[in-house]
């Protein structure tokens, strides 16, 4: 028996393919190594918004936190088949910023990706946006690499300050995923949700709720699975290639 993951993308080659030999599974990398997939490595998905905090009210009574709960859960089914997956909320709930981050680090997850959409007084605007994680004052904080002696434990709001170059290739991989399904663009900035995430981390702005036809498409769930099969296909292929390791 064998399977392909995430083979579905127009013009990607599959990331990884998963093969069962006698019984034992075993995903082969580019080395032909055991990798990833074998150990299962915990990706935290997090739904932005909920409960009183809706987010973006958008074209045609769409809702932020609702469309974005139906993307984390698309994207939990994509990753299910290498990923362990857990979202920060299953249901309507107000969660904190820092609890968010914080289920991530008390996992010890590879890798943290929040889900929001963008939204305008305009209707103009559209397009998919990748934050990864830059400090306030130049490129990598002021606090960047300030507290991290052997002996001190960083301050949490200091933690992601330890992965700003993996985060950045993250948010790049993700970049070249999404090319297929929504113009993309890179963007650093000091975003709270991501300032205590101890892993590599991203938000994506997954297309303007705003706008009339990626509203709708954020509505459509063909177009929902297409969407997450991309970001599943990214964080497996940071996964698989640039992660770095863990201990
Ligand atoms: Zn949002």
């Amino acid at each position: 028996m064998s399977c392909q993951y995430v083979g579905t993308i127009p013009g990607r080659i599959p990331v990884l393919a998963v093969v069962l030999f006698g019984g034992v599974i075993l995903a082969f990398g580019a080395a032909g190594r055991l990798s990833f997939a074998a150990q299962r490595p915990v990706v935290v998905v997090d739904p932005g918004h909920g409960g009183d905090d809706v987010g973006v009210r958008g074209s045609q009574g769409a809702v932020e936190k609702d469309r974005m709960l139906a993307l984390a859960l698309e994207l939990q089914k994509a990753l299910a088949p290498t990923c362990r997956v857990e979202l920060t909320r299953s249901g309507d709930e107000q969660i904190d910023l820092a609890q968010r981050t914080a289920l991530a680090n008390h996992l010890e997850a590879s890798v943290f990706v929040s889900l929001h959409a963008g939204g305008s007084f305009l209707h103009g605007p559209r397009g998919a946006t990748i934050f990864f994680f830059r400090g306030a004052q130049g490129a990598d904080g002021p606090a960047a690499g300030a507290d991290f002696g052997q002996e001190e434990q960083p301050r949490w709001e200091h933690l992601q300050n330890r992965h700003l170059a993996s985060s950045r290739s993250l948010a790049k991989v993700l970049l070249d995923s999404l090319a297929g399904v929504l113009d993309t663009s890179l963007v650093g900035a000091p975003l709270a949700v991501l300032a205590g995430a101890d892993l590599p981390a991203v938000l994506i702005e997954v297309g303007y709720l705003t706008h009339p036809f990626e509203a709708e498409q954020l509505g459509n769930p063909e177009a929902l699975r297409a969407l997450a099969r991309a970001i599943a296909a990214g964080v497996a292929d940071f996964l698989e290639n640039a992660a770095p390791e863990k201990h």
